[in-house]
């Protein structure tokens, strides 16, 4: 049996193949006439609306980002409580607080958490930050959040420590006098005595573990 295919055949067969792969070649031409409308992943429709040239002309165009993305973190000073939870999950500490306490309360958060402590200071180093999040998630007034801000490149890292406090120096020497100066502050510096106005280091159970002589058989 012969099983060679007719010159014509092939000739025919080569001829079908370079219109198909012209054909799609052109259909692209076409179609990068214009730019693709940059819309986001989430939106409905976002693999038929990918036609069109790809690249993005940034920075007059830029991709829509995905709500819950990691970028810049943002804190919302007032309403900041100054616990210091951030701090201590920090895994890279790159959050720096300075704290005053007040002799008494002297504000709500928006959330009417009490506001009891002053940031003298409440640096963010995104030059070291991993982005892992574990701040946002602690913040007990969702005050410190990611934001969709991406691009904040700069010349010299140290301007990537960005500063959230916004006591001026003067209220700070104030605010830290006022606390020197108070009662409460004597009393829980005085040598050999506890702040009894802590109640965070209040007179803690001593744990005794109650340990039963093992049975015989
Ligand atoms: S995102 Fe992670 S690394 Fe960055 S400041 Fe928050 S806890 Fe630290
Ligand atoms: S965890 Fe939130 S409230 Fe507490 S110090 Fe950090 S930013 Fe402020």
């Amino acid at each position: 049996m012969d099983n060679k295919v007719s010159v014509w055949a092939q000739f025919a067969f080569g001829g079908k193949s370079l219109f198909k792969g012209l054909a799609l070649t052109f259909s692209h031409l076409l179609k990068s006439r214009k730019s693709r409308s940059q819309i986001s992943i989430q939106e409905e429709g976002y693999f038929d609306n990918q036609r069109g040239i790809a690249t993005v002309q940034y920075p007059f165009e830029s991709i829509p980002v995905p709500d819950n993305g990691r970028y810049k973190l943002h804190n919302e000073i007032e309403d900041c409580i100054v616990c210091d939870k951030c701090v201590k999950v920090c895994p890279v500490n790159c959050i720096t607080i300075e704290p005053i306490r007040s002799p008494e309360e002297f504000g709500k958060t928006s959330d009417g958490t009490p506001k009891r402590i002053y940031a003298a200071k409440f640096d963010i180093d995104m030059g070291k930050c991993c982005f892992c999040g574990l701040c946002t998630t602690v913040c007990p007034t969702e005050c410190l959040t990611m934001t969709k801000e991406y691009d904040f490149s700069t010349f010299d890292i140290p301007d990537h420590n960005f500063s959230f406090g916004n006591m001026t120096p003067q209220e700070i020497e104030e605010k830290k006098k006022a606390w020197d100066e108070h009662p409460k502050n004597k009393m829980a510096v005085a040598p050999g005595k506890s702040d009894p106005t802590d109640q965070a280091s209040a007179a803690k159970p001593v744990f005794k573990p109650r340990i039963k002589p093992p049975t015989q058989p």
